[in-house]
């Protein structure tokens, strides 16, 4: 059978599965809602040459085939970056991952041995059974070291209250990392290096492309091009109907049909009413019941050569409505046009439509301004200039029904053949680009053999596929995913 592919989204997973089909020799046509940037929430902007991105992007995978794919499209434009992080607390900064001494001596003795107490009562009396993300962190760390280290931040973030949101996330996101980790981490640096064994939060360098995430993306369109790939910027697709097994694409008012095969990044609660003849009414009420959080960075160019140079800081302190501080610089050096600058980007948390959101960008300019002052880590008379970008749906919501809500959207997708959903939004998974690209890499195979081989619903957030329970196999050390048998 002929195949054509259509691709919603150019983002990190459609544009690697564009790149693996027509490695192939697959037809694909890719359809972009944005006009100008490919990368999605993985772009790159660019403002008077001043790059960066939407929240820093680190490239780093347990997957090997996602990391050979990352340097076969950049090779030697990937850096090796040192990883520095601080956590602004109390009108403090700790270093993140915590150092023990300067842990204590910030906190004072008093609330260190309280911490300790707040530990060991976790230790002997935990939650049974925790469901949601406060009681599944105070097990792990005792309930004050939650509320100083993850309370407000979780809460700036997600915009709900910690007991709203799923465990879920904190096994995800804090995988690995308990108090003892934390603690052995702080005194002596890990040995071991196989990456397999690395705690993801805890990492201290990583790769990044010289002018950040999206100059992946653009390379990789561009070698999509080459090889006869077609992509439709500037078309958000409306519609999609299904028909003998083809698919038919709305886009901008023009309908292209005669696909076999659809891959969809587009977001789930989008893509489901999207959808002819309409999915069961119990899917499509399911779909809309999914929840998503916002968010914004305001750029603040600076006159300012190191205040600072970590790559970002986490702002606890709930008096400050920023979240978390990115210096772009340190990134990469070639993200600023002129070393004697530095581009610092500010990011809040917001839901589309709230007032943060609706703000004219003179006032969140001004805000960041204060903020940065209040802080202590620029003047207001260092800013230069600022520049505010908006990120819808930067992050599918785990709360307590997400998983229930997602079966019932896929059970009603069950006869719609050739229908792939891939990446973050998509499958409303809060991950990063190595597992949106590993589900796009799956789906692909799928394609390419014309048979199920793989169940791209099976990738873990790691990039990690399992079948029924057992981990993939092995290949040089690291995780390769294994076939349907
Ligand atoms: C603040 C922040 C920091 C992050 N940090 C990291 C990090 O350090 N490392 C990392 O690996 N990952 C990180 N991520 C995650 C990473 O951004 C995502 O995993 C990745 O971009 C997901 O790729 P995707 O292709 O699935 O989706 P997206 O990036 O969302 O791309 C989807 C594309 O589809 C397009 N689209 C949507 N609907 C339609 C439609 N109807 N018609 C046509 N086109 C459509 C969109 O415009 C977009 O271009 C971070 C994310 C955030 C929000």
């Amino acid at each position: 059978m002929d195949k054509r592919v259509a691709i919603i989204g150019a983002g990190p997973a459609g544009l690697t599965a564009a790149y693996l089909l027509a490695k192939a020799g697959v037809p694909v046509t890719i359809f972009e809602k944005e006009a100008t940037y490919v990368g999605g929430i993985s772009r790159t902007e660019n403002y008077k040459g001043f790059h960066f991105d939407i929240g820093g992007h680190r490239f780093f995978s347990k997957s090997k085939e996602v990391e050979d794919f990352w340097t076969e499209i950049l090779g030697d434009e990937m850096l090796e970056r040192p990883r520095s992080s601080r956590i602004y607390y109390n009108k403090n900064f700790f270093s993140y991952p915590l150092a023990a001494f300067e842990a204590l001596k910030k906190l004072g003795l008093l609330e260190s041995a309280l911490c300790v107490l707040s530990y060991m009562k976790a230790k002997i009396a935990p939650v049974k059974n925790p469901l949601n993300f406060e009681d599944w962190v105070s097990n792990q760390f005792g309930k004050r070291l939650y509320s100083i280290f993850f309370k407000t931040y979780s809460e700036k973030l997600w915009g709900i209250s910690c007991k709203e949101i799923s465990a879920d996330w904190a096994a995800q996101r804090i995988k690995g990392l308990s108090l003892s980790s934390a603690i052995k981490n702080a005194f002596f640096k890990p040995k071991d290096t196989n990456k397999d064994n690395v705690i993801k939060t805890l990492i201290d360098s990583f790769r990044y492309p010289k002018k950040g995430p999206g100059m992946m993306w653009e390379t990789c369109r561009d070698k999509c091009l080459a090889m006869g790939v077609e992509i439709k910027m500037d078309s958000d697709v409306t519609g999609l109907h299904y028909e003998n097994q083809q698919w038919a694409i709305t886009a901008g008012n023009q309908v292209f049909d005669g696909f076999n095969y659809v891959l969809s990044s587009a977001p789930m609660r989008e893509l489901v009413t999207a959808i002819t003849p309409l999915l069961p009414s119990a899917s499509i009420e399911a779909s809309q019941k999914l929840n998503y959080r916002d968010f914004l960075t305001v750029v603040l160019i600076c006159n300012d050569k190191d205040s600072f140079s970590d790559n970002w800081i986490y702002i606890h302190d709930p008096e400050v409505k920023v979240g978390r501080i990115q210096n772009f610089k340190s990134w990469s050096p070639y993200m600023v046009p002129d070393q004697k600058y530095a581009c610092y980007g500010l990011e809040y948390f917001c839901f589309e439509g709230d007032g943060l959101w609706q703000s004219s960008n003179e006032t969140l300019i001004a805000l960041a301004t204060k903020e940065m002052q209040q802080i202590g880590l620029v003047k207001a008379e260092q800013v230069v200039e600022g520049y505010v970008v908006r990120q819808p749906k930067a992050y599918p919501v785990y709360d307590q029904l997400y998983k229930e809500h997602i079966a019932t959207v896929r059970q009603g997708l069950q006869p719609y053949k050739g229908l792939y959903l891939v990446g973050r939004n998509g499958m409303h998974k809060y991950n990063n680009q190595d597992h949106s690209m590993m589900t796009a890499m799956l789906a692909a195979k799928n394609i390419i053999a014309g048979e199920e081989l793989y169940d791209v619903w099976n990738v873990n957030q790691d990039a990690e596929y399992h079948e029924g329970g057992i981990r993939g196999g092995q290949e040089g050390g690291r995780l390769v995913p294994q076939k349907i048998q």
